[in-house]
């Protein structure tokens, strides 16, 4: 990370938005917990920001993907209940138990695993049972699950805390692949009955309604402000503000092109300013003749291909004063959030958050901080 001074841009990550959307998303529940999903260094936002703010919200579940991820994050959070989404890796049992991490077992091996560890502990340890219903990716396939009904003694030296499962087209609410995993998921729950709670959602699964919802959600997305309902109004609070340096105004009126490619040509007088963020930093290249800043309220096109470092922007209907170098344009910002930035990218707003990149000076708002 550089230097407020020395940075090309500045990424801001308001954790009393990422707290509010924790709050919301509680609130939509009856009698079911809210775990947060912190994989990825929090979808790109910094973990160890991002977890203890969701804590200080009331936060007591987490999830990660990688073991690591999960020692990182108990080095954080002593107290927190900490899953780890990819489970068990070949020897990584002894690791799970020091930094009290649940396993969540994705097979009837990974099950095999956990029991002979747990046995020779002599104390049942806690996993976290995960049956696929239909993405096809990770957990107990049918045909295990039916094994593992019958002979129920498997899980003998477990403390099955969670059965779970998860969702392949929750943001699309009317798609049938949803009800199906709803009805194969109650299912599996009747046929892991040791486990002491059940988990289906992700943030556009709570979305889908109560019946989702089961003892315990398991957001991601929405808490860092990514829309759970695609074509619908953004329920979330914006978390990420991401504002670009200006380091060249170039005033251009003969007949000319801008960037990489000449895909961009300068038709009447222009003003281009050339901005210190790039593909490198996770402003995708994608974006390139199809996105915007803005400076205020005032829109500004980009201009020609995005390239490693910059970006260039057309900023004719600027005031003078308002473009020149040292002054900011918001890359991303109230007009243009994470997930219009997504669309015209051709992408989601979960891959603008974790391409953010590492060369940002980062301020974190609020959160106690
Ligand atoms: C990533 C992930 C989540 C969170 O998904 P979002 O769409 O970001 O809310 C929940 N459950 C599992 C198994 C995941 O892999």
């Amino acid at each position: 990370m550089s230097s407020l001074e020395h940075c090309g841009a500045i990424l801001t990550i308001d954790l009393d938005a990422i707290a509010a959307n924790y709050r919301l998303l509680r609130g939509k529940l009856a009698g079911a917990n809210c775990a947060a999903v912190v994989k990825a260094d929090a979808y790109g936002l910094g973990v160890e920001n991002v977890a203890p703010a969701l804590a200080a919200a009331g936060c007591e579940t987490f999830f990660v993907a990688l073991i690591d991820e999960g020692i990182a994050l108990r080095r954080n959070l002593r107290q927190a209940d900490i899953h780890v989404l990819n489970g068990l890796a070949p020897g990584s049992e002894t690791a799970f138990a020091r930094h009290r991490l649940t396993p969540v077992l994705n097979s009837l091996a990974d099950i095999e695993a956990w029991s002979l560890f747990s046995k020779a502990r002599e104390r049942p340890l806690a996993a976290d049972i995960h049956i696929d219903t239909g993405i096809s990716r990770l957990g107990l396939p049918p045909e295990e699950l039916e094994i593992l009904a019958a002979e129920p003694q498997r899980l003998d030296n477990i403390e099955v805390d969670n059965v779970m499962s998860h969702l392949a087209c929750a943001d699309e609410p009317g798609h049938p692949l949803n009800r199906r995993q709803l009805d194969a998921f109650r299912k599996a729950r009747r046929a892991v009955a040791a486990a002491r709670r059940a988990s289906l959602a992700n943030s556009s699964g709570i979305f889908l309604g109560a019946d989702y919802h089961f003892d315990l959600i398991r957001p991601g997305a929405a808490l860092y402000g990514v829309g759970p309902l695609p074509g619908q109004p953004n329920p979330m609070a914006q978390v990420v503000s991401l504002q670009g340096k200006i380091l060249q105004i170039r005033g251009v009126d003969t007949p000319q092109t801008v960037g990489y490619g000449a895909t961009h040509s300068v038709a009447r007088r222009q003003r281009i300013a050339t901005v210190a963020a790039g593909y490198a930093d996770g402003f995708l290249r994608g974006l390139s003749n199809r996105g915007n800043g803005y400076v205020g309220d005032i829109r500004v096109p980009i201009v020609g291909r995005v390239s490693m470092d910059l970006v260039a922007f057309d900023v004719s209907n600027l005031p003078a004063e308002a473009a020149k170098p040292g002054a900011v344009v918001d890359l991303i910002g109230p007009h243009n959030p994470i997930d219009r930035i997504a669309a015209e990218a051709g992408t989601i707003g979960y891959e603008i958050l974790t391409s953010l990149g590492s060369r940002y000076h980062r301020v974190y708002s609020g959160g106690g901080v």
